[in-house]
Order: C-alpha cells, then structure tokens, then sequence
C-alpha cells in the first residue's frame, strides 16, 4: 500500500555558493524513479525579517507518495544529500530536515503561519515537536528545523504562485550570467501571466539574480504553463544543468498576518500596524525617508530607504495627521536610529484636509486687498477703503497621495511582496492534479527546454 510522505528542509543555503532550491532540485532529480509527486515542490518564504537570514528565508516541501520501501530509501538519500551539499562548515548554515507521513494537523499548520511574521526559536521548535512528533534531522544547531517544520505545514491553500528556476554549471558561480537581454523583453510581451520579469521604470532585468549561488533564472508567474513558456522564449547563453518549477507563496504578502498595537511592536515581527502620522516626513543621511505614527499605545518611526526609490517621493507627500496602514518589518533599534518600521507597503486610511489662504476681494471695486499690518485688517490700493473684519479666503489644497496602497517600485520588492500586477488577482489559481504534476516534472527531468 502507498503512503505519503512530506519531506521539509531549510536552512541549507549559504552567502558562499549553495541554495536550498537547487538542493532540492537534485534530490528530485534522484528520487523521481522511486515516487509520485502530490505537488510541484513548494518553495515557502518565512518571515522575511529574522535576523539570521542574509537571504531570502525559504524553505522547500516536497511531497510525494510510494511504497514504504522507497519512502525509506528517499528519506536516506534526503539526509545524504544535505549533508553532501549543504554548506556545513559555516556557522551560519544549520540545516534541518522534517519528514512527516501522516497527515498535516492543524496544528503543523498553525506553527508554519506563525513562521511567517514571528520569531520561533530553536527550543520553541523542539517543545512543539514533542507533542507534533515530526521525524527531524538537525546539523549544526538546528536552526533549520523551523523552517522544515514550516514548509511542510503550508500547503498553499490559498493565494499562490510559480516560479521556473534554471540552474548554472559549477564552474559558472560567482560569475556574470550570460543571458540574451531582448529575449527576456520578448518573454516577458509574450506571457501576461508571468509578471516582474523586468523592471521596465529602472530599466531593470529581474530574472537573473545577483549572487553567487547556483540560480542562472527565476521566472515567475500565475500558473505553470506560463513560466514554462516564458523559459522557452528566453535564450541563455550558457549552459543550464537543471531546471525546477516550484509553487510558492512567493509575491503573496503571505507574511502579512497580524496587526499589532504600536507598543507591541518588537524587533524582526512582519507586522500590520495602524496610525496617525505624527510629524510631516524628513530625509536623513544616506537619503531615507523617515516619518513617525502614532496611535494610542505609541510611537515609532517608519522608514523608506533609499533603494525603495520613488516610494520615498510618494511617501514624503504624507502630512501630520493623515492615517494610515503600514505593512513592514520591524528594526531592532541602534546607535544612530530608534525602533523603526521598514515599510514595505502602505495603505493611506485617511488624507488630512489642507488649505491655503488668499487674501480677500474689496467690496467697493473687486480689487485683491492688501493686508493693512498684522492684525489690522486689509485695505485697498486701489480705493483704500479699509477692512477690519474680512476673513482671508480659505481654499482646500489638492493632496497628492490617494486613498489606495502604495508600495515600491519592482526593483525593490522582496520574495513575499505582492507585486501591483497580481492585486487584481481573484486568488483562483487551481492544484494541478497529481498526474499533471509528474507529466510537467517529467519533461523537466527530460529537457532543458
Ligand atoms: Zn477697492
């Protein structure tokens, strides 16, 4: 008789040259003549803000099902895997391995949303284990564990996306990627369903990240036959060795779970917190752009930095005592800055209404008034009648902010932000049946295009 088995590994990357994605490509790769994939991989980003990340915080789920023989045999391979790839030797990779055959209780699922705004610490993982009972394999402290723990507890019920990986030659790391620049302008004209392909305002390419890990591209998009279209438009100059498409709650705000009052705000949560801005926004050196809100717990200081770019220009048109949302992660406070809000998003609630004031017209001849002195009213050049009494006329300023979301430009986004393309989106993208699951991997396996 089959079963099934979740398989959850984190924390395998390494700012030297090694990626979590790429890993489990391979262990695909190997164990795909002994399983049936239920699902694509699932490529799930964590709370963004956690400090011990330098990079995009993603664990990866696999999910497949077989006999409990090969089951065994893909649970040796995984570990062997990890151990052979994984960036043991830096302190700051921990991987972990979760594998559970039963299936995803509620509460796996509760642990794996609060992994997405919250702080979970390495015992925090270990005591919810010892009731959750989940098969885990720890390196080094463990760290990764939490973010096994997580991916194997979010199977993307809800808003999802896809995303086509390509992978480079070893040989290749730490070395610019040869790609064909138009090609990836004609892919991205040709597939409305992918979306940050390019970041057309910066004159940006947005497929090919910058590190020195094993990625070559990533495209992503609604569904899998459009990332897979857009891949075959795209003319690499170099050799690929694998690819993967992975479903992900990457470009989801996923992350966004929780709104909190300004006194409980601490350091690293994602968060949504609501406010009055409390003093009309200033830049400071290095040119970010800094405002406080206020509500009636607090205050704290929100932050557009600079490589936001053009949102630091719309932010700055708040005033005093406009309302707003902000979607953000929380900086724990230094030397040179208090708490502080890195904004990722916001939400103006409620525009404060601005005037200006004119000086009034003369009853006798029309003409405008000229003030006669402070408090001493106007009078008239023209009939110098004089005017104790008149009021200046007072007019309503046209704001330059709207009562809508804003959020930065696509060159700045990161994994979970949902971009502008998909806020229309009516969250209907459908599970691919197994069977179209292992036909699509299959010709994955098969080509590498
Ligand atoms: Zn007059």
């Amino acid at each position: 008789m089959k079963k099934v088995l979740h398989i959850g590994i984190d924390d395998t990357d390494s700012l030297k040259g090694s990626c979590t994605t790429h890993l489990a490509t391979v262990i695909i790769n190997e164990i795909a003549n002994q399983v049936d994939f239920l699902d694509f991989p699932n490529l799930i980003r964590l709370n963004p803000n956690i400090p011990y990340k330098t990079r995009g915080n993603g664990a990866v789920a696999i999910r497949v099902d077989g006999e409990e023989k090969d089951l065994e045999n893909a649970r040796e391979l995984v570990i062997r895997k990890v151990k052979e790839m994984a960036k043991l030797d830096d302190e700051n990779t921990n991987p972990g391995i979760a594998f559970l055959s039963d299936e995803i209780t509620s509460a796996v699922k509760e642990f794996s949303k609060r992994a997405l705004w919250d702080i979970i610490s390495i015992p925090e993982a270990e005591k919810f284990n010892s009731f959750a009972n989940i098969d885990l394999v720890k390196f080094g402290n463990g760290r990764g564990i939490i973010g096994a723990l997580g991916s194997i507890g979010n199977p993307l019920n809800d808003d999802f996306t896809y995303e086509h990986l390509t992978y480079r030659s070893p040989e290749k790391y730490g070395t610019k990627r040869l790609i064909d620049r138009d090609s990836i302008i004609a892919a991205d004209k040709a597939t409305p369903l992918t979306f940050s392909n390019v970041d057309y305002d910066y004159n940006s390419i947005m497929i090919t990240p910058r590190g020195a890990d094993p990625v070559f591209t990533g495209i992503r998009g609604e569904t899998a036959e459009e990332v897979m279209k857009a891949w075959c438009i795209i003319k690499p100059l170099e050799e690929i060795t694998m690819r993967m498409i992975f479903r992900t709650n990457q470009h989801t705000n996923q992350h966004f779970v929780k709104e909190f009052k300004i006194n409980e705000l601490k350091p690293h949560l994602s968060i949504i917190t609501q406010g009055k801005v409390s003093k009309n926004p200033y830049y400071i050196e290095g040119s970010h752009l800094i405002f406080p809100i206020k509500d009636n717990t607090g205050e704290i200081d929100c932050a557009a930095y600079e490589p936001t770019k053009k949102f630091r220009g719309e932010l700055n048109n708040l005033i005093i005592g406009d309302e707003v949302t902000v979607f953000g992660g929380v900086r724990p406070p230094a030397e040179k800055h208090p708490l502080t809000i890195n904004i990722e998003r916001l939400r103006v609630d409620i525009l404060e209404k601005t005037f200006s004031y004119e000086n009034p017209f003369c009853d006798e001849c029309s003409a405008r008034l000229k003030s006669a002195g402070k408090n001493k009213g106007y009078k008239c050049h023209k009939c110098s009648a004089v005017y104790r009494n008149k009021k200046p006329i007072e007019k309503l300023v046209p704001r330059k902010l709207a009562l809508q979301e804003y959020l930065p430009p696509i060159i700045a986004h990161r994994h979970l932000t949902r971009p502008r393309s998909r806020e229309k989106r009516d969250n209907s993208n459908k599970q691919k049946s197994k069977e179209d699951v292992n036909k699509i991997l299959n010709l994955l396996f098969s080509s590498s295009k």
